[in-house]
């Protein structure tokens, strides 16, 4: 017994249907903790390179934390990782709800993923007992209704992950669903397990998890909800959720408007937070032993469609991006691709892009096989995304995601693809934003927010100054990812400011340790190298020309605050100068063979330098 963990991995072969348990070991526990760390650490050691991302010799990760399915207040979090059909290189996403809890209590701690099946199936957990399931019964069935159908077969108690149709599809953007709401939606995970013919894991358990000090952890946990609960920011995150962000988005010109050619959207009263709680509310949901309760469902009865959300990444790149008239738009959008199973931030970057090259006469209604893909045309795009999800007609190219579709298309359409690494933008412009977009450009799985998200810097540090911003992102990519690996959400430190000191002693008093922050932020520099070597191992010719901005933030944004704002060359180099410094890394932003000694990827360091990566 191990405090703080289930105690096994679940390996399952879905060639041959079985599976096996191995333990979580002491040092395993300690020297690597749980979640993406984990999933950094298996995916570098067992993952032959070069891996297709779509064949069976690729697996999927799927890892919790120590701190996952435990008392502490939001401790909701599940990682899923894998070699990227989007991007070629290293992903991992989480997704809350409920399934981290039910898995520990099945006392597992992580699934590994291996091989494929020939037939459709499903895995059921439920505690020791493991069943790999045909689940023809199912395929073909949207995300959410497959959810909806295993609960009525097996009943509530289990918890369930899905994919769609688009991951069937191999949508290189398919996401994994859970709890109606929640996906672990980026860099099409979705897509591996359509390819390993597994649409759903079902589970539940009734085991405890062993905590080293439950009184200790029962007396901190209640202050921090007390403090949770009195702080000045409670009220509004707790009702408006991170749609709240909409309005401030908008003021300072960061909200993208028709495929990032705009960064302030004149109907930002019709999408934003207070707007959708008049129209389309329902009532409040919450993950995982959360006091925020930050997620809503909605009703539109302008489509008769009820979906959890929309959130703010779902307003801006499926609202705004796409120039759609209001929040019953978007909430008709987020229901649709929840159902096909394809990532809302991936899908809403496709659409605009077809829609800009439609705007430009690239691409004509012929070639939309008879939709108008002009902005704000709700009907064009929803059948759009049908199209993509089936890969029929022109969606078979736009489903390889939207930087392979411009490079299939041609006539120098990629200048118009929003990305980094082929994982498309979240929901911030970074014309005037340099340190929010060396996030993006060093993101480890591609154009993500939430590894560091630094426009507050950008404002309070300047606009158009680089100075310092290599140095903030270097910061927050140490922290931010730690909660991916401790299995808990972000937003009681980020949006209700919970000290993060007080995220150690919940981990110390779980687990009987007695880690400090100074050896966390440490740990985290392993585990950042760590996907940087993945991705050096991975892709030929990675380095600094990676980790570049898209060609629209060269250009001068037209109007609103930021008009006249661009990116240049010079700013770019700075921006990348001062992050590679602030990692000990080469100009080219590889890490040193002796970089990777001193972060105790000594292992790491030797195999790239026998393949040739990097020198010693
Ligand atoms: S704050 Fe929101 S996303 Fe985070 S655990 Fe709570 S309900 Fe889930």
């Amino acid at each position: 017994m191990i405090n703080g963990y289930g105690g096994s991995i679940l390996r399952v072969d879905l060639t041959t249907r079985s599976v096996k348990r191995e333990p979580v070991t002491p040092e395993l526990a300690h020297d690597w903790l749980g979640g993406r760390a984990w999933i950094a650490k298996y995916m570098y050691e067992e993952l032959p390179a070069g891996v297709d991302p779509l064949s069976a010799a690729n697996k999927v990760f799927v890892a919790t934390g120590p701190l996952s399915g435990t008392l502490w207040p939001s401790s909701a979090k599940i990682v899923w990782g894998t070699k990227s059909p989007l991007t070629g290189g290293y992903i991992d996403s989480n997704m809350g709800g409920l399934i981290m809890a039910e898995l520990k209590y099945a006392g597992l701690d992580m699934i590994i993923l291996e091989g494929a099946s020939a037939i459709p199936v499903y895995l059921c957990i439920e505690d020791d007992k493991v069943e790999v399931r045909d689940a023809s019964g199912y395929w073909g069935e949207g995300s959410v209704d497959t959810e909806y159908a295993l609960k009525r077969d097996l009943g509530e108690d289990f918890q369930i992950a899905t994919i769609g149709p688009a991951g069937e599809n191999l949508v290189k953007f398919a996401c994994i669903t859970h709890d109606v709401g929640r996906q672990a939606g980026r860099g099409g995970i979705g897509a591996v397990l359509g390819s390993k013919k597994l649409k759903a894991i079902a589970v539940r358990g009734t085991k405890p998890i062993p905590v080293a000090d439950i009184e200790g952890l029962r007396k901190h946990t209640t202050s921090v909800i007390d403090f949770i609960k009195n702080t000045a920011f409670f009220p509004t995150f707790s009702k408006y959720g991170t749609t709240d962000v909409t309005d401030w988005c908008d003021s300072v010109g960061v909200i993208p408007v028709n495929n990032f050619q705009h960064a302030q959207y004149p109907k930002k009263d019709r999408i934003n937070g207070k707007y959708m709680r008049e129209q389309i509310y329902v009532r409040d949901k919450g993950c995982y032993a959360c006091p925020l309760g930050c997620s809503t469902y909605t009703y539109s009865k302008k489509y008769d469609v009820h979906v959890e959300g929309p959130e703010y990444e779902t307003i801006g790149l499926m609202g705004s991006n796409l120039g759609m008239d209001s929040i019953e738009e978007i909430a008709v959008l987020n229901a649709d691709v929840d159902n096909l199973g394809m990532d809302s931030i991936s899908s809403g970057s496709a659409v605009a892009f077809a829609m800009e090259l439609y705007q430009r006469g690239i691409l004509t209604k012929e070639d939309f096989g008879g939709l108008e893909m002009t902005w704000g045309n709700v009907h064009a795009a929803r059948a759009f995304l049908r199209l993509i999800a089936a890969r029929q007609g022109i969606g078979a190219t736009f489903a390889e995601g939207a930087l392979a579709a411009a490079r299939i298309i041609g006539k120098g359409t990629e200048k118009y693809v929003v990305q980094v690494k082929g994982l498309d933008y979240s929901a911030y412009d970074t014309h005037a934003a340099p340190a929010m977009m060396l996030a993006y450009m060093t993101s480890d799985i591609g154009a993500q927010h939430t590894r560091a998200w630094a426009i507050v810097q950008d404002i309070t540090m300047g606009r158009g100054s680089t100075e310092g911003k290599g140095q903030v992102v270097y910061d927050l990519q140490h922290l931010r990812p730690l909660m991916e690996v401790l299995g808990v959400c972000r937003f009681p430190w980020l949006e209700v400011k919970v000290p993060w000191e007080d995220y150690v002693t919940a981990l110390n008093l779980v687990t009987g340790q007695h880690y400090t922050t100074e050896g966390l932020f440490a740990f985290s520099e392993k585990v950042w190298n760590l996907t940087r070597a993945f991705w050096t191992r991975e892709v030929d010719g990675f380095g600094r020309a990676w980790d570049q901005p898209p060609a629209k933030m060269y250009e001068e944004m037209p109007d609103g605050p930021t008009k006249g704002a661009r990116v240049t060359q010079e700013m770019v180099d700075q921006l990348l100068d001062g992050y590679y410094q602030a990692y000990r890394w080469d100009q080219n932003g590889l890490p040193t063979a002796q970089r990777l000694r001193d972060v105790g990827l000594g292992s790491v360091a030797d195999d790239l330098v026998r393949r040739g990566r990097i020198s010693d």
